[in-house]
């Protein structure tokens, strides 16, 4: 959906009538994507960026710019007319944080958020090692929160790609 010129939507369907509950157009513009929704009646287009991180064992890993923030984030929510947003500026508590092996996860990446400053910066006097080994841990706290996120979807808001 990133690759230029690429465009598709999300759509939702009720589970007995098949009627269609939700729906997001996207358009994928190189670097960014677009995306169409409607919010209570309110056609809405959001533009997000996306950024690339090398990987410690090759590849690139892409991730979403939030809108308001500029936070580099692996998932956007999506809030009402504020849009799609980060966890950060839609104050979202996930659901499996009561969760202990997730709770510890997320305790951990906060922990490591905490020494980096806004966008994952160096603080003055932190080594480049020392900041690299706290994004590692940060990255892979949000992929284990990511698969329990992904896997909470597709259990509960049954959807498909057209
Ligand atoms: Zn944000």
């Amino acid at each position: 959906m990133f690759t230029a010129g690429r465009f598709g939507a999300w759509v939702w369907r009720d589970a007995d009538s098949a009627q269609e509950t939700g729906r997001i157009g996207y358009q994928g513009e190189g670097g960014a994507v677009s995306l169409n929704f409607s919010v209570n009646g309110e056609p809405v287009r959001q533009h997000i960026t996306t950024q690339r991180t090398a990987c410690n064992y090759g590849g690139s890993r892409l991730w979403f710019t939030c809108p308001r923030c500029w936070r580099r984030v692996a998932v956007l929510f999506l809030r009402g007319n504020a849009g799609f947003v980060c966890r950060h500026c839609g104050r979202i508590a996930y659901g499996s944080q009561s969760d202990d092996a997730m709770g510890r996860a997320w305790r951990k990446q906060h922990k490591a958020e905490a020494k980096l400053v806004d966008g994952w910066r160096r603080p003055k006097g932190m080594h480049q090692a020392t900041r690299e080994r706290l994004i590692a841990i940060i990255i892979e706290c949000e992929e284990r929160r990511d698969a329990a996120l992904a896997a909470f979807v597709s259990r509960h808001l049954p959807g498909g790609w057209v």
